[in-house]
């Protein structure tokens, strides 16, 4: 900063103010919230909760191996202890009638307000030996682990966020209507029929964020102000090579909540191949976790934080 002199003593004085504040504030009893810290994003534990995930595959929308892991990603967050939800609904697929379950978990801010940080869980049908540790598992793993994290520092966002795991993205039949993100539009609907969506500041969707070679990909149709705070993320914490912008309108379970007028973006890295900016390992066999790194787990997870901590957490980067 040029023009300023800054003398050592000023800065021995500045350096020991934060300390006496916080003498006088244990001093006086007040409460001392904001020593707590959000801490760093585990990559490790985060990749140990796909691997936990992946047990249950696949794990279609309506199956018993889709129930199972609903109910593990449950337990998983009533372990954390996160106020946790399942919400068990039907909705007609290609298929017929199907019984799926959203799971979802608060945790309340100061305000009335919340951001949506989603992810769904559930596996593309019909592929042999299929596994999904990227699709879907990547981001179902992430979102556990800064669940985790964020009940264990204690701090209380300024604006709530629900973790939403969806059942049922998959679609069957090329998305036609009706077919694919059930979740998600069962849950745009519940926020509409209550006025709820008024209530929602954002909706951050992870999506396919495992690869080894992680490139984010963000679709169009993801909101302006929001795609502009993912690139501040992301350059604060240093991953700002790893995103770029596509041209490409992607049907994800972002859309439902754009539909009623939610911002909302999805960060998905839609190439997931055996060689960068190919996509032949998407929805087949290859998506297991030999194809899927502890590395990306990491990135992903510290924008996504990055991200909370602007929105949430009134915590602009320096
Ligand atoms: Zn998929």
């Amino acid at each position: 900063m040029p023009g300023r002199f800054i003398t050592p003593k000023t800065l021995r004085i500045t350096g020991l103010l934060p300390a006496i504040l916080c003498v006088l504030a244990v001093m006086s009893g007040c409460n001392t919230e904001n020593s707590h810290e959000l801490g760093a994003f585990d990559g490790q534990q985060a990749f140990a909760e796909v691997e936990a995930l992946v047990q249950f595959s696949p794990r279609d929308a309506g199956t018993s191996e889709g129930w199972k892991a609903a109910k593990h990603i449950f337990q998983r967050l009533e372990t954390f202890g996160v106020e946790v939800d399942m919400d068990t609904f039907t909705d007609m697929t290609p298929d017929g009638e199907k019984t799926m379950i959203n799971v979802v978990a608060t945790i309340p801010g100061k305000t009335k307000e919340w951001i949506i940080l989603g992810s769904h869980f559930d596996t593309m049908p019909g592929i042999d030996g299929f596994q999904g540790a990227n699709d879907s598992g990547s981001s179902t793993g992430i979102l556990l682990e800064l669940a985790r994290m964020i009940s264990d520092s204690k701090m209380v966002p300024e604006i709530g966020i629900l973790f939403a795991f969806f059942d049922g993205e998959e679609g069957i039949a090329e998305y036609i209507p009706g077919d694919g993100l059930h979740g998600s539009r069962h849950m745009a609907k519940q926020l509409l029929e209550t006025g709820d969506h008024k209530k929602i500041r954002a909706m951050i969707l992870l999506d396919m964020v495992g690869d080894k070679d992680l490139k984010f990909t963000i679709p169009y149709n993801s909101s302006r102000d929001l795609v502009q705070e993912t690139l501040n993320a992301a350059h604060a914490v240093g991953y700002r090579d790893h995103f770029t912008l596509s041209r490409v309108i992607i049907t994800d379970d972002h859309v439902p909540f754009l539909d009623i007028g939610i911002p909302a973006i999805d960060l998905i890295d839609f190439k997931f191949g055996s060689e960068p900016g190919l996509n032949d390992h998407w929805h087949t066999e290859a998506d297991n976790l030999q194809n899927i790194s502890e590395e990306s787990l990491q990135i992903t997870g510290e924008v996504t934080l990055q991200i909370l901590k602007q929105i949430a957490f009134n915590q602009n980067a320096d």
